[in-house]
């Protein structure tokens, strides 16, 4: 994929941009080294002070990274808002938090003392994606910056304008030259660069023929990896849920970020006795979402992210009712449709749209709808619900609504999935932490185990 930023809104190409070179990138490698040389023995007192500034300055510019965010791929601008105060956000929490998560723990053994303490790996290298474009590597970057890691950045190919903002921003913060840098280079130069002995580990979020190559060359150097990969997550309504709050956050849940987010809600798992309500209040909630330019703050659902993603999705739907789904609501792509204004007519729309009668044996069943594409099932009781929403190759997490205290136990403990909302809206938070099981992935961001992921956890033992 050309390394490019595109307008989504326009589909015109606003720059190009040309890969690093072998050797650029072999610089780049030797000079993430040799800061991480001298990174490793600063203090939690001073990395924290560059994460605070950091933070400081997302919030104080959030109105222009968000901007760069919604020209690249399209987002609403209230929600690039909100992504970059929620960068902030988990910069400050890791600022605040890092030295207690990985204070040094004694440990009672035969030994006049023995403990745990923990220590930086080296240069990491983060693959990330470009849906959440400033959220996705600053939750990467702000533990592994805080642990004493130095970080290397290879961004989506579609959001290089991002990426170099990134690491200017970490820059503008005071921390050391080189402790982030951004490497513009396509997803075919990650392989080679994984098996420099100099890149200690890896991470990426994306989707599962990324994460398993990646995994593939990780394994191939024995190198540590983390993977957030993708989710076809279940959003369970029960009959003693409240509906209309339900259907609510079902229309969030499944629009947020166009449609485009690993866990935004994706099958609407609904029991018999209250589909016809819910699915009636969840289309009045969908036929009223405004569409139009993202720079416009009263805009709900914008351009997906590229012309592919939207020619995917088409046919994805279009394969689904050929395999006798039902179309309750959009069904086609609105790119050059005269519904929209004609400065955004060219832009990668598509409406929100709800499929049902989705059957095992429809392609649909088991597929990521990454877009504003709801599938709605109707199930006897609380048994075939969870059944249902475990027959998926992802468990990234799950939204569930009843009021009965008995089925929230069962659902919390019977869901396949990182992650059970009872009665909300899915989403991230720095506190706590994040990831997936099956083919969503393995590792956790986020919270305490998130810090985790890229130190050597290591065993002290002193006679
Ligand atoms: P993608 O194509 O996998 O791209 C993600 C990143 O991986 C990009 O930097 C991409 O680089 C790189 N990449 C692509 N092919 C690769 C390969 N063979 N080897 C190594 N790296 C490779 O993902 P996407 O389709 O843009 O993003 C959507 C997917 O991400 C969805 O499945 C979504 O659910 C998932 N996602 C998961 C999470 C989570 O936390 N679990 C969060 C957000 C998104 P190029 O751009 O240069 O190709």
């Amino acid at each position: 994929m050309a390394i490019a930023s595109i307008n989504p809104t326009t589909g015109d190409v606003i720059q190009n941009f040309t890969a690093l070179s072998e050797q650029e990138l072999t610089t780049a490698v030797a000079q993430a080294q040799a800061a991480f040389e001298s990174y490793r023995h600063t203090t939690f007192e001073e990395r924290a002070s560059w994460m605070l500034k950091a933070a400081a300055l997302l919030v104080a510019h959030r109105e222009d990274y968000a901007r760069l965010m919604t020209l690249e791929m399209g987002k609403p601008i209230t929600e690039a808002i909100a992504e970059v105060e929620k960068s902030a956000w988990v910069c400050r929490f890791y600022a605040e938090n890092a030295e207690t998560f990985l204070s040094q723990e004694s440990i009672a053994t035969d030994a006049h003392h023995s403990y745990v303490t923990y220590h930086p790996l080296g240069a990491i290298l983060a693959v990330m994606p470009w849906n959440f474009p400033f959220w996705q590597v600053f939750r990467f970057a702000a533990p592994a910056l805080m642990a004493g890691n130095v970080g290397l950045l290879k961004h989506a190919s579609n959001v290089p304008q991002c990426a170099l903002k990134i690491a200017e921003i970490f820059q503008a913060a005071g921390f050391p030259a080189q402790v982030f840098q951004t490497l513009l280079i396509g997803a075919d130069q990650i392989a080679p660069l994984i098996s420099d002995p100099r890149i200690k580990a890896a991470t990426l979020t994306g989707s599962e023929p990324a994460g398993m190559s990646l995994a593939q060359a990780s394994g191939h150097e024995l190198k540590k990896v983390v993977l957030e990969l993708g989710g076809s997550d279940p959003f369970i309504v029960l009959e003693s849920a409240d509906i209309a709050s339900a259907a609510e956050t079902a229309a969030k849940a499944r629009m947020i970020n166009n449609g485009q987010s690993c866990v935004a809600a994706k099958r609407f798992i609904v029991a018999e006795s209250v589909a016809d309500e819910f699915t009636e209040k969840f289309i009045a909630q969908l036929q009223h979402w405004k569409i139009g330019d993202p720079f416009d703050a009263t805009t709900q659902l914008g351009p997906l992210a590229t012309e592919k993603i939207l020619l995917e999705l088409d046919q994805q739907v279009q394969t689904a009712v050929e395999h006798g789904a039902k179309i309750l609501l959009g069904g086609t792509s609105l790119k050059d449709s005269p519904e929209l204004p004609a400065s955004i007519r060219s832009g990668y729309y598509y409406p929100p749209t709800v499929l049902t009668r989705i059957t095992p044996h429809n392609p649909a069943f088991v597929q990521e709808f990454f877009g504003p594409v709801a599938l709605v099932f109707t199930v006897k009781d609380i048994t075939e619900a969870i059944k249902l929403a475990n027959a998926t190759p992802f468990g990234l997490a799950a939204s569930a609504w009843t009021n009965d205290p008995q089925e929230q136990i069962q659902l919390i403990r019977d869901l396949e999935a990182g992650a059970v909302f009872i009665n909300g809206l899915v989403k991230s938070d720095p506190r706590l932490p994040f990831g997936g099981i099956k083919r969503s992935g393995f590792g956790r961001e986020l919270g305490r185990p998130g810090i985790l992921e890229f130190v050597n956890i290591k065993t002290v033992w002193i006679k």
